[in-house]
């Protein structure tokens, strides 16, 4: 791609900046969206008619602004269709349907005791957790507009074993067939990039990271207001860049990957070695890569039990992975330099205010180069990747009407 832009190109990153602003002011007039965009008003008045014309945005009527005679109201229409957001894992699956202006109307999780690895299997899941979220959401397939699904891993992704979504990335085709429906699928990592840019701090300024810490962990990249993909779809996978030479085994296979220290697999292994007898790390193997133990999720809220009852291995673990997390934001700032640094996942566990965050702060500041951190909000993210997946759906609908709202337009 050229760095030259287009008035194609300009035309099309207006128009998302006057849908976002829409999305943010849920009602406003072509007035309000130019001031509030920085648009010209003749500019604002030309997309909004490209948008009136699709139905994608409604006129509510005459409001009266107190000044001057009252002007034409402007929402997006959620009444155009619903668009719906599918995760897919080994033996779980969650779908949940929008309307049109991103607003949630039902959500279905589905876990299986078996893994769902047959190609047929797992689009039959798909397609029979859809038919029940759709109803839950009192919607008909004929309403449906864009089907997003989250898939981790790259575009070309090397397929390596028969789990779910490998199973999904061979058989993409089969289940656009099935359901007939457009299917747009898209990696955690830019929809966790793409909800930040249309529903959080990627409204505020232009240079942000969304982070999530989970049983793995990433980065969803917004550079000068866009999201980055990258050459193949992998940028902001930021979990397999190196903490530690030769440090701990990771799931990749690489030595000391920030994932082995910072995932919850990789917590649990830092209070082992800090712990070896501790309860919560009962089972850890210190020489394999940091596996996923029987607690899950729930580690994280039984450290913090422990640390609070003064459990000083909890504690000790606790601010350790802060400073391993500290140091590892402080790569991403050295590279992208951003304004926000938007935490989702484990940072949002209850001792993370007051334990974590001051020493990740502190260590971030320490660490960037010159004064690159000095104005860095790092805060912790309200958006989700369904809103995302949902949000890339969208885009993609909009871009079949002629309506681009990105410069660079998912692969898949
Ligand atoms: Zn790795």
């Amino acid at each position: 791609m050229s760095g030259r832009l287009t008035s194609r190109d300009i035309r099309s990153e207006s128009r998302l900046v006057v849908v976002r602003s829409l999305l943010a002011a849920g009602e406003s007039t072509r007035g309000e969206l130019a001031e509030a965009t920085g648009l010209s008003l003749g500019t604002v008045s030309t997309i909004v008619q490209d948008l009136l014309k699709h139905g994608i945005v409604a006129e509510t009527g005459l409001l009266s602004t107190g000044i001057g005679r009252p002007t034409t109201g402007l929402r997006l229409n959620a009444d155009r269709g619903r668009v719906v957001g599918v995760y897919v894992e080994d033996r779980y699956l969650e779908a949940t349907v929008f309307d049109a202006a991103l607003g949630e109307l039902a959500t279905v999780e589905a876990t299986s005791d078996e893994s769902v690895a047959e190609a047929d299997e797992v689009i039959d899941w798909i397609v029979r957790t859809l038919d029940t979220v759709l109803e839950r959401a009192q919607a008909k397939r004929e309403d449906v507009f864009g089907i997003g699904i989250l898939l981790p891993g790259g575009m070309q992704r090397p397929v390596k074993a028969a789990t779910t979504p490998d199973a999904i990335w061979l058989h993409l085709d089969r289940l656009r067939d099935t359901l007939g429906l457009p299917v747009v699928v898209d990696n955690p990592l830019k929809a966790i990039a793409t909800a930040e840019l249309w529903l959080g701090a990627g409204r505020r300024v232009a240079n942000v990271v969304a982070v999530s810490l989970g049983f793995g962990v990433g980065a969803g990249i917004i550079q000068n207001g866009a999201v980055v993909r990258g050459a193949t779809n992998a940028a902001g996978e930021w979990g397999h860049s190196l903490l530690v030479f030769d440090g701990r085994r990771c799931q990749c296979e690489r030595k000391g990957c920030v994932e082995a220290y910072v995932g919850i697999p990789g917590i649990r292994r830092t209070l082992a070695e800090i712990a070896p007898g501790h309860p919560l790390a009962e089972g850890v193997d210190l020489v394999a890569a940091p596996a996923e133990g029987p607690e899950g999720f729930d580690l994280v809220a039984a450290l913090a039990d422990a640390a609070k009852d003064g459990d000083r291995a909890a504690v000790a673990t606790i601010e350790r992975s802060a400073h391993y997390l500290g140091a590892a934001l402080a790569d991403i700032v050295a590279i992208l330099n951003p304004e926000v640094i938007a935490l989702k996942g484990w940072a949002g566990w209850p001792v993370w205010r007051e334990r974590v965050a001051p020493i990740v702060r502190r260590r971030v500041l320490d660490d960037s180069p010159g004064d690159a951190a000095a104005d860095l909000a790092i805060e912790l993210s309200p958006t989700c990747g369904m809103e995302g997946i949902a949000a890339i759906a969208l885009e993609r609908f909009m871009r079949d009407l002629g309506l681009v709202t990105t410069r660079v337009i998912p692969a898949l």
